[in-house]
């Protein structure tokens, strides 16, 4: 996904090469490509410019290292302050004292939830975990048997509404699938809700009845990395209207830009989580800041 991006500064650093010591002019002019790329790459101008401002100030103010010419100077730099923008440390999921703890996904629809459902009740179950997912997606008329395929897919048992029984009602199936996990001593769940193509009062509304039902540990928004820039528009009527505790990054395997998720974290002050860059169960990870810089770095 960040090949451009990857490729263009490595053009950057490499005009760098062999110069034995920098001037405030080749710095500059550095800054200047670096900007191009990242916004080339869709990453958004207010996560950009303070990026920017930092290589340059810290580049700038460098010591003349013994052990790094100008060019690795500058590209330490820019690694680091490429994983202060990603989100820092690498943030684990937060569980309850008294479980069940609970995980709540929004987002578009089409951003990859149902997936997501999956892949992470999957990966909880690896870890030890007795984790049951909840479908609470009742507006898209095939979401409930979705992630029931997905649900036996990963092994992971799925809490659905019975036919006539609270159909319609999202957030009395959130409710209930709370009481029925504590009843079947699983200590996660992980409740997927209804998105729609566009940000839509209603949805929000919904969600956040949900949110306001369940008391949910982590509230994840689930981005679609290919949506460019609508990413940063997208999550911050999320925030606003459900607010969330973390970001996980879908389709991290596609062909676009992205750059516009690499400014999330900064923009929304929420750190990505986990990050998902496939169809398969397995193509699903916890995202570090660190290993994504290095990737975009190559
Ligand atoms: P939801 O509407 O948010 O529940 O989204 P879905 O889970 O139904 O996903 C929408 C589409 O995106 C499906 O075709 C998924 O197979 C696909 N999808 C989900 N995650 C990924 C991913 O990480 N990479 C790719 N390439 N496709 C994905």
């Amino acid at each position: 996904m960040f090949d451009t991006l990857s490729d263009r500064l490595a053009a950057t650093f490499k005009s760098l090469r062999g110069k034995g010591r920098l001037s405030e002019e080749d710095i500059d002019a550095t800054c200047r490509e670096i900007r191009i790329a990242l916004l080339e790459a869709d990453v958004a101008l207010a996560a950009v410019r303070p990026f920017v401002a930092a290589v340059k100030e810290r580049a700038l103010g460098a010591e003349v290292s013994q052990a790094l010419n100008p060019a690795q100077q500058v590209i330490k730099i820019v690694n680091e302050e490429l994983i202060k923008i990603l989100g820092g440390e690498t943030r684990r999921l937060r569980f309850a004292k008294q479980p069940p703890t609970v995980i709540m996904l929004a987002g578009l629809q089409g951003a990859g939830k149902t997936t997501l459902a999956g892949k992470l009740g999957r990966w909880l179950k690896s870890n030890g975990h007795a984790p049951m997912l909840v479908a609470a997606d009742l507006q898209r008329p095939n979401a409930v048997t979705q992630l029931q395929v997905v649900g036996e897919r990963a092994g992971v048992p799925v809490y659905a509404p019975e036919p006539g029984n609270g159909v319609g009602d999202p957030v009395k199936v959130a409710r209930d699938s709370i009481e029925y996990a504590r009843a079947k001593q699983h200590d996660v769940v992980v409740i997927d809700t209804a998105g729609r193509l566009g940000i839509d009062e209603e949805l929000m509304r919904q969600a956040a009845d949900i949110r306001d039902a369940v008391g949910p540990q982590e509230i994840l928004f689930v981005l679609d990395a290919m949506i460019g820039q609508d990413a940063v528009t997208t999550a911050q009527a999320f925030l606003d209207g459900v607010g969330f505790d973390g970001v996980v990054l879908t389709k991290l395997d596609g062909d676009a830009r992205g750059g516009a998720a690499l400014s999330v974290a900064q923009l929304t002050g929420r750190q990505v989580m986990f990050a998902s860059n496939g169809e398969k169960l397995d193509d699903f990870d916890v995202f570090h800041p660190d290993r994504m810089a290095s990737r975009i770095l190559g």
